[in-house]
């Protein structure tokens, strides 16, 4: 009944108990992962291309992320192009500006968010965002969704923001840009009012969960590794929010998934259309 909207399974932190980590998934409930595929940048953008082909559960994604911006040279604009047409890709990313950690230059972080958002439109494919802005600032918010304003928004594919931090001005914006809102395990944590603040105003029919894992676990599993099976903690405390159960959040959220990308429900797994 739950989907993990966002998941970097290939991550080393997973080599030692990967199929112990997603049948502990399964036997939580989650019925459908994506397998983000930025890995650690050029040299393994196909990795959760892998995943997908070896789970029919888990689709995959492909991009280069904000911190790797730096290291995107020509030949890997095109081995993405390629692997967008595997069959079950299901949208370009994670892509978009992180001013947190400033792993690569801002101006490199925009070009590279550009040239993808091009090839994305190109292959027609939704987009998972990822956008960080420095501490105390909306920086990256205002630089993310004016870029998307203009870039994105006209071609009606929409995508998904992913881990959402942002207030509910930032939600409605992306919102009406027909963007789908993805929370995580920090809606959990005890500084979390902002993005519960948000998570209130956002429609149902709008939202979707994820873990990022292995980053940020879910409170109580802070600290710690994080993995599919912990979605259901998000969809708790989201749940609590809306007044529905845990269950009935994780639904919800499933049922969303699969409307936005057009796929069908768990156990049938085949690509619908886009
Ligand atoms: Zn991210
Ligand atoms: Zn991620």
């Amino acid at each position: 009944m739950f989907v993990d909207s966002h998941a970097h399974l290939e991550g080393e932190q997973f080599d030692a108990d990967r199929e112990q980590m997603i049948a502990r998934a399964r036997e939580a409930g989650v019925e459908t992962i994506v397998a983000i595929g930025s890995g650690t940048g050029p040299g393994s953008l196909d990795c959760g291309i892998q995943l997908a082909e070896k789970y029919p559960f888990i689709y995959a994604t492909m991009g280069i992320h904000p911190h790797e911006a730096k290291l995107a040279a020509d030949a890997d604009f095109r081995e993405l192009e390629q692997l967008a047409k595997q069959p079950k890709v299901i949208a370009w990313g994670e892509i978009g500006l992180d001013y947190f950690y400033d792993h690569s230059p801002r101006d490199v972080q925009k070009q590279v968010f550009l040239t993808q958002m091009e090839l994305a439109q190109a292959a027609k494919l939704p987009i998972v965002i990822h956008c960080r802005p420095s501490d105390g600032s909306d920086n990256a918010w205002e630089d993310c969704l004016s870029l998307l304003h203009e870039q994105w928004s006209p071609n009606g594919l929409g995508g998904i923001l992913h881990c959402f931090t942002g207030t509910w001005a930032h939600a409605k914006r992306a919102l009406d840009m027909g963007f789908m809102i993805s929370f995580a395990g920090n809606v959990t944590f005890p500084k979390a009012q902002q993005i519960l603040d948000a998570a209130k105003q956002v429609p149902l029919d709008r939202m979707l969960i994820e873990t990022d894992s292995p980053f940020l676990a879910p409170v109580p599993h802070r600290g710690k590794r994080n993995e599919p099976a912990f979605v259901k903690e998000t969809a708790r405390q989201l749940g609590e929010l809306r007044g529905l159960s845990t269950e009935e959040m994780g639904r919800q959220t499933a049922g969303n998934f699969y409307n936005f990308f057009k796929l069908a429900e768990s156990g049938k797994n085949e690509v619908a259309g886009r």
